[in-house]
């Protein structure tokens, strides 16, 4: 996908490999958002991660960057929405919506 820093020397790590198989496992290789709104009943089917995303972003907090806690497993449509800036065709009001650092917060989908 353009615009993800895929090229950065800490994804190709051992220790972020690693970390990031730690965190597939932790979230039974699924989406984590997609979970969540599976439990709340909005969607009917989650989706598998396909990534593994900081949920505080490493630019900010660099020292979280292979901390369990700040990780969450994702789809590539979830992860997306946690990364409004890196879209191409930007629609700006996702970005306002965004959840603060270290919380996810529900997002209602459109159908
Ligand atoms: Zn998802
Ligand atoms: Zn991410």
């Amino acid at each position: 996908m353009p615009g993800y820093k895929e090229s950065d020397p800490f994804y190709h790590s051992k220790e972020w490999k690693k970390l990031r198989m730690d965190a597939l496992m932790r979230d039974g290789g699924m989406c984590q958002d997609c979970m969540d709104k599976f439990r709340a009943g909005i969607i009917r089917r989650p989706r598998r991660a396909v990534m593994v995303h900081h949920i505080i972003p490493r630019k900010e907090r660099p020292d979280l960057e292979l901390v369990m806690d700040n990780l969450r497993s994702l789809c590539a449509t979830c992860h997306e929405e946690h990364h409004p800036e890196r879209r191409a065709k930007a629609k700006r009001k996702t970005a306002e919506r965004r959840a603060p650092a270290g919380g996810h917060r529900m997002r209602v989908i459109k159908v």
